[in-house]
């Protein structure tokens, strides 16, 4: 190719990507929802059709004015609830520090918010979890870790899977010596329903390695974060 041709060719706007493939293209390691139908999943539209049938079962008229958008921005909505299937917790972790310095003692990240919602109504699970580990090598930015509550909070729960896959997946990518996981958390299903129990407070707790094993790692880690509870914001 002479000069000119090829200065003339790296010059050219880079071609734009198909309209399809353009509205599905999504960061790192997430996998984009279905826009069309799939063997095995319905497509938006379905979904969205699905909304309107529930709107009609309430004796809803879903073609009134307040309604018109109602069925895709649920499903919308109920995307961004469930994005937490499309990634990957375990390749998020997958970046470790091993620079520590010779840190062996207990890292804990309190009080991290979530959002989730249960599996058996689809009704907002809303709660804290607590992150204790003791690195045995390798330790990993503290965001991830809230990252990875993140994604197992965007998928349908129960707490106690919840908490135990929180556990589970710092536990295999950092192989630490041990790990404690405690949630707390309120549920929608049982405040906001028949049962309607204000206040109540579910706690679960996983502890794995040296905080399962040796009751001065978990009380060290209990007293932790009993004392981040009443940290006030700095
Ligand atoms: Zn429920």
């Amino acid at each position: 190719m002479p000069k000119s041709a090829r200065k003339a060719a790296s010059k050219s706007p880079p071609k734009s990507p198909p309209k399809s493939q353009a509205r599905t293209k999504t960061r790192g390691n997430k996998k984009p929802y279905p826009t069309k139908q799939t063997a095995s999943r319905p497509s938006r539209r379905q979904a969205e059709a699905a909304i309107t049938t529930l709107l009609s079962y309430i004796g809803e008229d879903p073609s009134r004015e307040g309604l018109a958008d109602t069925p895709a921005r649920v499903v919308r909505a109920f995307e961004e609830r469930t994005q937490g299937y499309e990634q990957d917790p375990l390749s998020l972790l997958r970046r470790t520090f091993s620079e520590t310095a010779g840190y062996d003692e207990i890292v804990l990240l309190a009080n991290v918010d979530f959002v989730s919602q249960c599996e058996h109504h689809l009704l907002p699970i809303v709660g804290k979890v607590h992150i204790g580990y003791l690195p045995s090598n390798r330790i990993v930015g503290i965001s991830k870790l809230a990252r990875v509550v993140e994604i197992f909070a965007r998928r349908l729960q129960v707490q106690e899977k919840f908490t135990a896959q929180v556990a589970g997946t710092i536990n295999e990518a950092l192989k630490p010596r041990g790990v404690g996981v405690i949630v707390e958390a309120t549920h929608h299903c049982m405040s906001g329903r028949g049962v309607a129990k204000n206040g109540v407070v579910m706690t679960t707790s996983s502890m794995l390695g040296s905080f399962r094993t040796k009751s001065s790692t978990r009380a060290e880690f209990l007293a932790l974060v009993e004392k981040a509870a009443q940290h006030k914001p700095l």
